[in-house]
């Protein structure tokens, strides 16, 4: 994430499920700090089960969406520039590139509650419902899910692509926007038939 340039600092946070564990990135350690020993696994309630140090403080948000959707194996939590402009203008990022069929027809904002908390939680899953693997978070950032964490991440980077594209098509003209038929076309060609399947 540092070195996509999806975060800074100690900000977002990354879990992965095993079963009815949660391997989540430790609270505010940064990550060139961060082993296998030193990450806490978590139920899905969120309460430690193992590790010395404090899970990520959106533990409760990374709970609620593997509750939520069985097909989550993994949750990237970012702060990525471009997919956080939008989310602090409260704007939905369209389907001005066709890789949005990754994440979904279109990237929707959800509400703002603070970081942190199970109402922020409950409106990132909301907003997500089942058809789609990421929201913005409004006036902060992104939360992407996959089937596994490696997933999870290619989405949050499809993300973060389609936010910056969108960005540089709105800055010089008016993009054309795929219909939404169209990009749900795509969407099964890549859990269907893309690459190697
Ligand atoms: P943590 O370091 O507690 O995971 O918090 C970072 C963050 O992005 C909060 O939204
Ligand atoms: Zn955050």
């Amino acid at each position: 994430m540092l070195a996509q340039g999806l975060t800074r600092g100690t900000g977002g946070n990354v879990s992965v499920r095993s079963g009815d564990g949660v391997a989540i990135s430790p609270s505010g350690v940064p990550y060139e700090d961060v082993t296998p020993e030193t990450v806490p696994v978590v139920d899905l309630d969120g309460n430690r089960l193992r590790g010395d140090l404090k899970p990520s403080s959106e533990t409760p948000m990374h709970a609620i969406l593997y509750r939520s959707r069985d097909d989550v194996g993994g949750i990237v939590h970012t702060h990525s520039p471009y997919a956080s402009t939008f989310a602090s203008l409260n704007e939905p990022i369209p389907a001005s590139h066709y890789l949005i069929a990754y994440v979904g027809t279109e990237i929707p904002v959800a509400g703002y509650e603070p970081p942190g908390t199970e109402a922020l939680g409950g409106l990132a899953a909301e907003a997500m419902g089942e058809d789609c693997d990421a929201v913005l978070l409004k006036n902060h950032g992104v939360v992407a899910v996959g089937s596994t964490g490696a997933d999870a991440l290619e989405v949050a980077q499809m993300v973060e692509y389609c936010a910056r594209i969108h960005y540089q098509a709105i800055s010089v003209g008016e993009p054309e926007i795929l219909p939404d038929d169209s990009v749900r076309d795509l969407r099964k060609m890549f859990t269907e038939s893309y690459g190697q399947r």
